[in-house]
């Protein structure tokens, strides 16, 4: 079997420890799933088992089946059939527990893949479903992932943010000696080792402790590395001495390069060239098929100063040339994991920036909308307003425009009598007249003047003029149609204009009227003799304009007076229209 040969994939932890399911089928999955990385061969088999009786399987043992085998791929190094799958599960699996897992395992063979722009999308999807997955192992699973690659694009803050949280889930146990491992890492790598160091001191105990020996050696090769560093070489040797049989037997050929390369670098401190030649070629024969360009770089280093002080002149331009590639790759691939990193982060903030954006356009129409709704209430507040203000006015108008017209009524009327007064009399006249003469029918103005009037104010007193006045025109409106234009024109004088009335019919009319006003004298308690003088001008004699009528029938009334009062006389020129039985009458 081709392992995939990444310390990266012995992260993948126990993915369904918890299958609720009882039956034969979850227990041969659960089981698979546990030994998968201790006795893969065996894991392999219980694969095929379980193959050959899907139709048993649920719908969520069928998706644990699928990962169990997209992570098979990943493990074996079939990382092209791997990836489409895990992208599958890791998207639409219905149990978010799994979808972690499978992002997890995509991450591990993207990064192992050199695929770290796609290793970082995943990652920053996996870490914004984290918040919601309950399942400690999944979380661990790729929490475990994102500080390894963070660790690769030299983020070890961030890394350290996550390793910091899996020892907090897991003080103890693999989880927690790999967690403590990755810390170790990041903190050596970033320069913040110290001489007995703490964190190395506590991720060894609980390697040691939880039989995780690949870990401890794994750790112990960071704690050699930083006593080179320190000059501390003896130390170093020792350490890398003490477990490089351990090493070799785990068969994880990147552990074993970097062992050799930095026994070689050890000895080389030393002046033992021969040794540090030796484990420089070791080094060599081992990184250079898997492509581990960082112990490589440090051997095609040591093996050409080796060369140049044994004075072999052509093996050092050849060693140097393969250092100056080595290193080359070396530093390109961790730019690379640099950038990936940046660009994904980027994507992270343009993302987040669109979020942001689309907040603030949310803010600003929840704003809008917030202020169109005052807009709205003040509006409304305002029509009230206004409606209030316009009623109060209307209000206001109409009180105006009632006391106007009665102002104008009073000022048309006459206060004793309530008939029209003297200059609205004429208005009223002259347009009666004006509307006649255009059909020709002809009209007639009576007017009427108390006789003796002076002399009954002078016997019975003021008031009881006023009420003859009133009772006269009592008697007049009797007599009258609503067409006809009544008027007091002055102290005991009033005036009628008859529209379509023939000269006849106005001293019939007038007749009737001087007879009713005479009929009062009866009323009164003193005995008073009541009557009016009654003088008729007619339109069809004297034309259709007031002024000539109102001179015609005031000399009709003057006749009428001197001819012995309570009486009518008709104008002399319309004299002769009327029959004379018509034209006498005498109280
Ligand atoms: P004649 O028959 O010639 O018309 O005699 P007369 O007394 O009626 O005429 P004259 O013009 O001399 O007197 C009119 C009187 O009418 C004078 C005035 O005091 C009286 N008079 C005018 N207006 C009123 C009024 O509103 N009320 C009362 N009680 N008397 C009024
Ligand atoms: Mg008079
Ligand atoms: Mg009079």
């Amino acid at each position: 079997m081709a392992r995939a040969a990444s310390l990266l994939c012995l992260l993948a932890g126990v993915a369904f420890a918890a299958t609720p399911e009882s039956s034969d089928s979850s227990q041969l999955l659960a089981r698979a799933d546990a030994i998968k990385t201790v006795d893969n061969t065996a894991f392999a088999k219980l694969l095929e088992q379980l193959d050959k009786n899907t139709a048993n399987l649920s719908e969520a043992q069928k998706w644990t089946l699928r990962y169990l085998h997209a992570w098979e791929l990943g493990y074996t190094g079939q990382f092209v059939k791997a990836k489409p799958e895990l992208e599958v599960i890791a998207r639409q699996a219905p149990d978010n527990t799994m979808r972690i897992n499978a992002t997890a395992s995509l991450i591990n063979i993207l990064g192992f893949g050199h695929h770290y722009e796609e290793a970082f999308a995943q990652l920053d999807q996996g870490l914004d479903e984290l918040p919601r997955v309950s399942d400690k192992n999944a979380r661990f699973h790729l929490m475990a992932e994102a500080a390894q690659l963070l660790i690769g694009a030299g983020q070890y803050d961030l890394a350290t943010s996550y390793t910091d949280q899996i020892i907090a889930d897991y003080p103890d146990g693999r989880n927690g000696c790999i967690g403590r491992y990755l810390k170790v890492h990041a903190n050596f790598l970033d320069g913040r080792m110290r001489a007995s160091d703490l964190d190395a001191q506590q991720g060894l105990e609980t390697c040691v402790k939880a039989g995780e020996n690949m870990w401890t050696d794994a750790i112990r090769r960071d704690v050699a590395n930083f006593a080179i560093q320190q000059g501390r070489i003896p130390e170093a040797i020792r350490l890398l001495q003490n477990s490089y049989a351990n090493v070799v037997g785990y068969h994880y050929p990147e552990l074993t390069a970097e062992y050799d390369a930095l026994l070689a670098q050890a000895y080389w401190e030393t002046n033992d060239s021969a040794h540090a030649e030796k484990f420089a070629l070791d080094t060599v024969d081992i990184a250079k098929k898997d492509d581990y360009t960082q112990p490589l770089s440090t051997a095609y280093e040591l093996l050409f100063q080796i060369a140049r002080q044994q004075g072999d002149l052509r093996n050092a331009v050849t060693y140097r040339e393969k250092f100056v590639a080595a290193d080359k790759d070396h530093v390109d691939e961790l730019r690379e994991k640099a950038l990936a990193y940046q660009f994904a982060k980027q994507q992270v903030e343009i993302k987040k920036s669109q979020l942001e954006e689309l907040n603030k356009k949310n803010q600003i129409l929840q704003l809008q909308r917030a202020l169109d709704h005052k807009a709205v209430e003040t509006s409304r507040l305002y029509i009230a307003l206004l409606l209030t203000v316009l009623a109060s006015i209307g209000f206001l108008l109409y009180r105006l425009k009632r006391s106007q017209l009665r102002f104008m009524r009073l000022a048309r009327r006459d206060g004793l009598t309530g008939i029209f007064n003297r200059q609205h009399f004429v208005d009223e006249a002259e347009q009666a007249l004006r509307y006649t003469a255009k059909s020709m029918r002809g009209a007639c103005l009576i007017l009427i003047d108390m006789d003796h009037f002076k002399l009954i104010n002078d016997t019975h007193g003021h008031t009881v003029g006023d009420q003859v006045l009133r009772r006269a025109v009592t008697m007049c409106q009797r007599y009258l149609r609503s067409c006809d234009v009544f008027g007091r024109l002055g102290g005991e004088e009033f005036g009628i204009l008859l529209p379509e009335c023939t000269p006849t019919q106005a001293l019939y009319r007038a007749e009737q009227i001087r007879a009713a006003i005479h009929a009062t004298t009866e009323d009164e308690p003193q005995d008073i003799p009541i009557s009016a003088s009654f003088g008729i001008a007619s339109a069809d004699h004297y034309g259709y304009e007031l002024r000539k009528l109102l001179i015609a029938a005031d000399d009709a009334l003057y006749s009428a007076k001197r001819e012995g009062r309570n009486r009518v006389v008709m104008s002399e020129t319309d004299t002769d229209a009327v029959s004379p039985s018509s034209e006498r009458a005498t109280g």
